[in-house]
């Protein structure tokens, strides 16, 4: 083990921890809460010890990025399993069906169309979770809040895609909680059990609203420059 295999042991134990506590104060406690490790900017040689540390499920924000990053890690830990969370675009979704173990940013219906393609193409059945604009903020994607339940009907019933829940990402500086109690509700509605709701600043509050998935990057990974962000 060299340091950055004891550092990132340290800080995925330490995120790990804090789950624990937040799931017992305020989970029903029968379910588990999966955290998404959000790789996005960090090169494989910084993602490695945490795979070495036991994690195996990581979010990526771009489909050039995880067809860079991906293959070789996968190749060594084939049990990997990978989730979108950054836009899709239509004429990038034959690649995300071949990186990709979970699509978290499903948010129109052209979308939805192609990627139902793609997986029978690829004889690949890929989870998904709808984005929805929970902020209703124009520079975000996801679908309205209103439309939610309709959407997922459509994804379903038209595109028979396997729509395990919804996802979204709060208004900046404004507190989250009233915006995971939406989603919660929406998910309610639509007939969906999955929620992915919560990140670094805020992932006890997601798994106190009933989060199943958190996406926690920069409290594993550390500091990333804001201009790679998103
Ligand atoms: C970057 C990103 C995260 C992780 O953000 P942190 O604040 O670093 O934990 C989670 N979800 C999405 C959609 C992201 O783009």
């Amino acid at each position: 083990m060299d340091e950055s295999d004891i550092l990132a042991a340290r800080s995925l134990g330490d995120i790990r921890a804090r789950m624990a506590a937040a799931q017992k104060r305020f989970g029903s406690g029968a379910e588990g809460v999966e955290l998404v490790a959000v790789s996005k900017t960090f090169a494989a040689e910084e993602v490695l010890p945490f795979l070495k540390a036991g994690q195996r499920v990581f979010g990526e924000n771009r489909v050039q990025e995880a067809k860079e990053k991906w293959p070789a890690l996968r190749g060594a830990y084939p049990d990997v399993q990978l989730h979108l969370i950054g836009p899709l675009q239509t004429n990038k979704a034959r690649e995300a069906v071949a990186l990709f173990d979970v699509i978290e940013t499903l948010d129109r219906d052209k979308l939805a169309k192609v990627l139902a393609e793609e997986m029978a193409r690829a004889g690949k059945r890929l989870a998904c979770f709808v984005q929805v604009n929970i902020g209703g903020e124009a520079q975000k994607s996801g679908i309205a809040p209103v439309e939610t339940a309709a959407f997922v009907a459509r994804c379903r019933g038209d595109y028979g895609l396997d729509i395990a829940g919804l996802m979204c990402i709060p208004p900046d500086g404004v507190p989250a909680g009233p915006y995971f109690a939406h989603l919660a509700e929406l998910a309610r509605l639509s007939g969906v059990t999955g929620l992915s709701m919560g990140m670094s600043g805020d992932f006890e509050l997601g798994i106190a609203m009933g989060a199943t998935h958190i996406r926690v990057g920069s409290a594993l990974f550390g500091y990333r420059p804001k201009s790679n962000a998103q």
